[in-house]
């Protein structure tokens, strides 16, 4: 009898990082965290000494690849990042290389809403799907018949930045009225700013108990990921739309909320209700290290 093979996976998350050993069918054997540094070298440190917590913990079962999910523009098949803003990485940046000079493991890298959608389809069982990222940002990843999708330029997903409202706010990204400005965890903070708690969960709390003003921000905010939601199913109609990032946190009641708008921008329109967009909308588990996990299935991804 053999154990079944294992391989470490990395998410490296602006202020923490998430190691995990996984099974190729998505069972986590262990995991281990970390409070992610700044600098391109300092993150190498830091995931190796997750690698070598995991390889202490079930190293007999590891197969001696990482893969490792990172935020920013990632260029797979070379294993470089460029754009990491959060890790203080500008210029493109050998992750993949450095980190297997540390560990004398095979590193895969890949964007770490990338890597989130891979284990979304994994926990899900759905192979045609797009990953939601509401986090800092908004972004999302794309399953289309089992296929990451990454884009001629690593840009496919990056729906924060379509512009959708020209007297909006400024965008960091120098555009102006990005939906990420009305449809992002750093939306949620900026409309209903809270201290010491999660913005978006104090949110939905205060519009749980009957707050009028928290239930507009709520409903507001729930009908702007809702058009985030419209464009992905109008642009290439995945199955399902799977919500992630901190912001689903909160849990069903933001699946509910946004369910609940799609029905109202259906109300008038048979043919947005033909798509049944509400029926579509899935929360991703809240008890799954989905980036993580994911990125112990990058290898397997062609890049
Ligand atoms: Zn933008």
């Amino acid at each position: 009898m053999s154990a079944a093979k294992a391989r470490v996976g990395i998410d490296i998350g602006a202020t923490k990082m998430h190691g995990v050993a996984a099974t190729s069918d998505g069972t986590v054997l262990a995991d281990v965290l970390a409070t992610t540094p700044t600098g391109g070298d300092a993150v190498v440190s830091a995931a190796a000494e997750l690698v070598a917590q995991l390889r202490a913990r079930v190293g007999d079962v590891l197969d001696g690849v990482v893969g490792v999910g990172v935020p920013g523009l990632v260029d797979a098949a070379g294993g470089n990042v460029k754009h990491a803003v959060n890790l203080g990485v500008d210029d493109w940046f050998p992750i993949a290389e450095r980190l297997a000079e540390r560990t004398g493991a095979r590193v895969v890298v890949d964007n770490d809403v990338n890597a989130a959608a891979l284990g979304a389809a994994q926990v899900t069982g759905h192979d045609d799907l797009v990953y939601l990222s509401l986090g800092t940002g908004l972004a999302a990843a794309s399953i289309l018949d089992g296929r990451l999708r990454r884009g001629f330029r690593s840009a496919a997903g990056e729906i924060g930045h379509v512009p959708v409202d020209p007297r909006g706010h400024p965008c960091q990204c120098g555009q102006v009225g990005c939906l990420e400005t009305a449809a992002s965890g750093s939306a949620v903070a900026e409309a209903w700013p809270v201290a010491g708690i999660a913005p978006a969960q104090a949110l939905f709390d205060a519009a749980a108990a009957g707050d009028p003003r928290a239930v507009a921000v709520r409903d507001t905010f729930a009908a702007r990921v809702a058009d985030a939601i419209r464009l992905v199913c109008l642009t290439v109609d995945p199955e399902y739309v799977v919500l992630g990032g901190g912001v689903a946190q909160v849990g069903e009641r933001l699946r509910v909320a946004v369910a609940h708008a799609l029905a109202e921008q259906a109300a008038t329109s048979p043919f947005l209700r033909s798509l049944d967009l509400p029926g579509r909308v899935l929360l991703v588990p809240g008890d799954v290290p989905v980036a993580a996990l994911g990125a112990a299935l990058l290898a397997g991804v062609p890049s």
